[in-house]
């Protein structure tokens, strides 16, 4: 039985449609492997991530730019990113870096940038925070939505980091649910503009930003709904309030993250961002890139941990041995290194497909961003474990990377309703296509064409794994399991569709799973064929190589089992009693400071 009635379904799926337009109908690499298939029969090539050479030598000055001048430790103490470190970043180009030429910006591809990033997430979880809302996701919108005149107008000083940029969408009744914003921006009878009112909180840069991106509801002509439109905002726009600044908080302390009130602000009509009542859109396109960023900058992290674990662990003596040689802290070390290569691997390869102009990659971003927090978080939980106590000392970065990293699987979309977006976003496809040939069933004459398509489809996917094309002869026995997992997953995919039908929407145990496997599905994709990439030509010496190859191979094999146990779990489980136990709790506790 479903949870939701069928008029809050309809609203739902229309905000849906609404939000994601014509996305929603176009194919990504990571979608048809719920279909059972790999798009084109092969997988994207994996980038030449160090071709470029200047963006190496960015890449080195960047790294001694870090170590002369972020002190994390401070910034996290003074709760303050010192001016010389933005300037210097403004410097190095990392505030402009993938906005367009024409308007000073350096034109960077998202791969480069990514490759930047990284570093600055090995150093400081704040200063990545920083410039990630400032780049990432503040001008992306002007560049993306922006008419040419709001792009001359902005984008020169936002490039160089002369301006700051935030991006407001949060609000006491908007945090997940982002249709739900209740800042309003009124039309003047003049026609004019907007008068803007309401309140947005948690806004990274929001009280230093020279503009902002700001949704607010706008009525719509003929009818008695109101939409979300983005604007762009200024803080000399009279009405415009800083309420906080810097508002104290748990970890990433450096970022100055601020809560805005806007009163009878008026905003100009040109300041409309994108379309009228279409700002849903725009935040969907902007976080894009704000989640690929995250899986560069949590890379930096995880191999900055990945290193220190490893020295650790070859040097601390207890028990007469050191902690490397018992194997619950081997079994860490091996999962946090292969962990590390993964992130690095589905971050290049996911900014490799923004890069190609690739038809869509919205489900990718999102599983990008979930699976690099995730693995972040253990990682450093892993890290705390083996250095022990001394993890828990402030002279150490443990803890503070602990505090820090914790925000990752909350900000630019909660892990839990990614997870259940990557699942609908490819169920939803699959679901479309059997209903289409339901109801080809119900007209066979003049449909055979359409049902001769499904049939094949089917009888191929029954009879045989999808291929998974590599160049590597080593590597064809794990592109087969590739291929064999792919085609699992479809079936299992058709079956939940079968079993649950419309249903399958407020199954929430059920899309975690179907989206954990869909994220490890895409991972092992690019684990493979960075591998794949690597036996063919590498610079690196052999040693390396085959270092880098074993760990491509452990990431793989533990993948296959994390999948196998998800897909089993799908059949057999305990989630009719695990509904029953939270129900128990909560009514227990409704109305009440109830004890647990
Ligand atoms: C340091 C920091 C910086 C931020 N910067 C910005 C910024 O620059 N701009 C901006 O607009 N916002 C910003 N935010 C806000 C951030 O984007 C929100 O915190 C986030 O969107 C989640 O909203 P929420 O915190 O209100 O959580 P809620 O929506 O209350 O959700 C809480 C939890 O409930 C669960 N949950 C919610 N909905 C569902 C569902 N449908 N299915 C299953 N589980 C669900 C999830 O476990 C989720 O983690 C920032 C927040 C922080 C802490």
């Amino acid at each position: 039985m479903s949870n939701t009635s069928t008029t809050d379904r309809e609203k739902q799926l229309a905000e849906a449609e609404e939000m994601f337009g014509d996305r929603l109908h176009r194919s990504g690499f990571a979608q048809r492997f719920y279909f059972g298939q790999v798009k084109n029969g092969r997988l994207p090539e994996y980038p030449e991530v160090e071709a470029d050479s200047q963006t190496t030598e960015r890449v080195a000055a960047l790294r001694r730019f870090c170590d002369e001048k972020i002190d994390a430790a401070k910034i996290d103490r003074q709760s303050l990113i010192p001016d010389d470190v933005v300037e210097g970043l403004g410097k190095l180009g990392l505030l402009g870096a993938c906005l367009p030429k024409s308007v000073g910006g350096e034109g960077m591809s998202q791969l480069n940038y990514c490759r930047l990033l990284e570093v600055l997430g090995g150093y400081c979880g704040g200063t990545a925070l920083f410039v990630n809302a400032h780049h990432s996701i503040g001008p992306r919108a002007i560049v993306l939505f922006g008419t040419p005149e709001q792009q001359q107008k902005y984008l020169p000083k936002l490039a160089t980091g002369e301006w700051l940029s935030a991006f407001a969408l949060t609000e006491v009744e908007a945090g997940s649910d982002a249709s739900n914003v209740q800042t309003t921006a009124t039309p003047t009878p003049d026609g004019k503009g907007f008068v803007i009112n309401g309140e947005k909180r948690w806004i990274t840069n929001g009280g230093i930003a020279r503009v902002l991106t700001v949704m607010a509801r706008t009525p719509i002509k003929g009818s008695d709904e109101t939409k979300v439109t983005a604007f762009i905002v200024t803080p000399d726009m009279p009405g415009f309030e800083v309420l906080e600044t810097r508002m104290d908080k748990c970890g990433v302390r450096g970022s100055a993250t601020g809560r805005l009130a806007f009163r009878d602000m008026f905003v100009p009509r040109e300041n409309i961002l994108g379309e009228l009542g279409r700002g849903l859109r725009v935040a969907l396109n902007v976080l894009d890139f704000g989640r690929t960023t995250f899986g560069a900058t949590c890379t930096g992290a995880a191999k900055f941990c990945v290193r220190r674990a490893l020295e650790h662990a070859n040097r601390r003596v207890q028990f007469g041995q050191t902690l490397g040689s018992f194997e619950l802290v081997k079994e860490k070390l091996a999962a946090m290194g292969a962990g590390a290569l993964a992130m690095e691997a589905a971050t290049y390869q996911t900014a490799a497909l923004i890069d190609s102009g690739a038809e869509e990659y919205m489900l990718e971003t999102a599983m990008l961003k979930v699976f690099t927090t995730e693995v972040l978080w253990q990682t450093i939980n892993d890290t705390i474990q083996i250095f022990g106590g001394k993890a828990y000392f402030t002279d150490q970065p443990y803890e503070r990377m602990m505090r820090d990293g914790r925000i990752n699987t909350i900000g630019e979309g909660a892990n839990d309703v990614l997870k259940v977006f990557v699942a609908l976003g490819g169920i939803r496809a699959v679901g479309l296509e059997l209903q289409d040939v339901l109801g080809a069933l119900q007209r066979p004459i003049g449909n055979l064409g359409k049902l001769g398509q499904f049939a094949s489809r089917r009888l191929g996917s029954m009879l045989m794994s999808p291929t998974v094309e590599v160049r590597s002869h080593e590597l064809e026995t794990e592109a087969g399991q590739l291929g064999r997992m792919v085609g699992l997953f479809g079936s299992h995919v058709e079956r939940l569709l079968r079993v649950y039908q419309e249903d399958i929407l407020d199954r929430q145990y059920q899309l975690r799973r179907v989206a954990d496997v869909a994220t490890e599905l895409y991972v092992s994709s690019c684990v493979l064929t960075r591998m794949d990439r690597q036996i063919r030509h590498s610079e690196l010496d052999a040693h390396e190589r085959a270092r880098q190859i074993e760990l491509g191979h452990y990431y793989l094999k533990t993948a296959r089992r994390r999948m196998h146990a998800n897909l089993a779990a799908l059949w057999d489980n305990d989630d009719t009693a695990t509904t029953t136990v939270a129900d128990m709790l909560l009514v227990a506790t409704k109305g009440q400071n109830g004890h647990v």
